[in-house]
């Protein structure tokens, strides 16, 4: 069934997994789409059903957000259309090689998708929705910030940017209208895994979650205005009291004089 429409959301990443999730779930919330990634013909199947299903505007843009081209086309799109409401700023990559033994054209590509386009992308929306005082962004970030130690540095120092940067935005667009969130996913079966060389079904069943169940959870954390959701996470109350342990550090984190047990050395 579909409810009115809700302006229109850019979701970046749409042919496959998560975002292909998103797609389906805000046409559903009555949502017009346009539906961002490289397969073209994924991206017009999709579009032809979600049409038929829910009767919403889907535009296919087919772009590699990695390209300068395309990339400054989306962001312009995203500053100036204002009938767009809403970003998913979704797509990504990732790796599964040490930093030594990476090949730097990946890790370039990696940077480029999930930090570069990522931050044009917010940009142009934060822009927009600025001006027109309302709108939301959806950054897709990962678990990978809360334990780098277990995974590929480059994918969890992006992932850690992405949550950053998130957190900083919520600050920046506080008096603007604009709602942000940063999606923290754990290991949810989707393709990321298999085009970096990983097998999903390596980790134990109990900690793999379905990409249906994933997205309404971040649905759901977006519906009750959270910055920041952890689907799997069961008590909201260990995310709060790390967010506080955090910010507890604040008064120490720049003063004068070094701490004293820095004065000692080579005394
Ligand atoms: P996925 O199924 O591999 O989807 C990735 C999407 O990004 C695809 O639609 C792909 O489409 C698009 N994409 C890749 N390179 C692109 C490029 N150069 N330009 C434009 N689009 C590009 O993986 P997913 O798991 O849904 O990943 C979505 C997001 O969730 C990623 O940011 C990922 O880091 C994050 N995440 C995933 C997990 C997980 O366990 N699955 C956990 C935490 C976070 P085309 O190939 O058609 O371009």
């Amino acid at each position: 069934m579909t409810t009115q429409t809700q302006g229109k959301a850019v979701i970046t990443g749409a042919s496959s997994g998560i975002g292909f999730t998103y797609a389906d779930r805000l046409a559903q919330r009555g949502f017009d789409l346009v539906l961002v990634a490289r397969d073209q013909a994924r991206l017009d199947a999709l579009a032809a059903d979600l049409r038929a299903k829910h009767s919403v505007e889907v535009d296919v843009v087919k772009a590699d957000l990695t390209q300068p081209g395309d990339l400054g086309a989306l962001e312009q799109r995203l500053r100036s259309d204002a009938s767009i409401t809403l970003l998913v700023n979704n797509a990504g990559v990732a790796l599964n090689t040490t930093l030594a033994e990476s090949d730097l054209g990946e890790v370039d590509r990696l940077i480029q998708l999930n930090i570069v386009a990522l931050t044009h992308l917010a940009s142009g929306a934060a822009a927009g929705f600025s001006a027109r005082g309302t709108g939301a962004i959806i950054n897709i970030a990962s678990v990978v910030p809360m334990i780098p130690e277990r995974f590929n540095a480059v994918y969890a120092a992006s992932k850690a940017y992405v949550l950053s940067l998130t957190q900083s935005l919520a600050v920046e667009l506080s008096e603007k209208g604009v709602q942000v969130q940063a999606v923290m996913p754990g290991a949810t079966r989707t393709e990321i895994w298999e085009r970096a060389g990983m097998d999903i079904n390596a980790f134990p069943p109990e900690m793999v979650m379905d990409v249906n169940e994933m997205v309404d959870a971040a649905l759901s954390g977006f519906d009750q205005k959270e910055l920041v959701t952890i689907p799997s996470l069961p008590n909201a109350a260990d995310w709060q009291a790390f967010t506080q342990a955090r910010l507890a550090l604040g008064p120490n984190l720049s003063l004068q004089h070094a701490a004293q047990r820095y004065k000692t050395a080579g005394a």
